[in-house]
């Protein structure tokens, strides 16, 4: 599947090729259906105060329950939707379902938590996005500090110049900001620091090996305190562990996000989490 993308002229065809191709492309078939169908479902995964515990926050997380393939991890067709395009329905959808659903807690009485969306290179990219989100800001009545987008360092310095703009767009309408998985890409730290940033998300995999490994103590330990020192605040992804926990809460990241406290859920779930005003 790869030798399709390689400018070589000599591709190595092999019969199991064949097959991952024709599956790809009737999986494509199928997600081209999904938003009709309304086989997509946002999860909402809690954020919470490092210090006192409470939920302060959500992260909308795509789910998609084929009929025919069971539930189907956004790991799998999320970077389908980005090759061919699809990201942009899809992700204008969530920011919608967002949206409806964030009016509709307010409506019930619910105290709203800020929900974070994590958007697509594409769709970062799209000159629209800041006009369409204050679009469905209009229709749905939302305020601005409840919602939240997350991007990521590639993103970001793919196209460093024009990235700034659009950020500052959003942060003008009044969308905060983070840098999700923050430490694997390649960020340059002197665009960092002149970027509008709310948030790094300090990513999964130095979570993972903190308190076990004294590297992924120190990277954790250097993030937090370059974000503090720029005037942001962290978040930690991927906690499951009560030594991660601590360790984080004795080194000051501001927030927690993980398995330990909560799984990704939906919405009807949520609703028992929130508090009433
Ligand atoms: P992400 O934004 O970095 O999201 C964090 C992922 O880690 C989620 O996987 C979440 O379920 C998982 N996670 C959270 N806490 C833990 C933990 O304690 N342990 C472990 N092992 N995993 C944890 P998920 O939901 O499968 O999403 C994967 C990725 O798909 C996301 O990574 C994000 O990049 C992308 N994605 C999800 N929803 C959307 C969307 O609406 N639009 C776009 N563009 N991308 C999305
Ligand atoms: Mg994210
Ligand atoms: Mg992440
Ligand atoms: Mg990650």
């Amino acid at each position: 599947y790869k030798a399709k993308e390689t400018q070589s002229d000599i591709c190595v065809f092999e019969p199991s090729m064949d097959q991952h191709l024709l599956q790809s492309m009737e999986l494509e078939a199928d997600l081209r259906q999904a938003i009709t169908r309304n086989e997509l479902q946002v999860y909402y995964q809690p954020k919470v105060d490092a210090s006192s515990e409470k939920v302060v926050g959500l992260e909308a997380l795509l789910r998609w329950f084929s009929p025919d393939r069971g539930m189907i991890s956004p790991g799998v067709f999320i970077p389908l939707a980005e090759q061919n395009g699809m990201i942009l329905d899809i992700g204008l959808w969530v920011i919608e379902e967002v949206c409806r659903q964030l009016r509709q807690w307010c409506d019930q009485g619910y105290s709203v938590v800020p929900v974070a969306v994590n958007l697509s290179a594409k769709q970062f990219q799209s000159l629209d996005l800041p006009e369409q989100v204050s679009t469905i800001f209009d229709r749905y009545q939302i305020d601005s500090s409840w919602f939240e987008f997350e991007l990521t360092e590639s993103m970001i310095m793919q196209n460093p110049v024009s990235a700034i703009r659009i950020m500052e767009d959003l942060k003008k309408l009044g969308i905060r900001l983070a840098v999700d998985d923050f430490g694997t890409g390649y960020s340059s730290l002197n665009y960092l620091r002149r970027l509008p940033l709310d948030y790094l998300k300090i990513d999964r995999s130095f979570i993972d090996d903190v308190t076990m490994d004294f590297s992924a103590d120190a990277v954790a330990t250097s993030i937090i305190g370059i974000a503090k020192s720029l005037g942001m605040q962290t978040i930690a992804e991927g906690v499951e562990t009560s030594a991660q926990l601590m360790f984080l809460r004795d080194n000051q990241c501001d927030f927690i996000q993980g398995f330990y406290f909560y799984k990704p859920m939906p919405a009807a779930d949520i609703s028992k989490q929130l508090i009433r005003c």
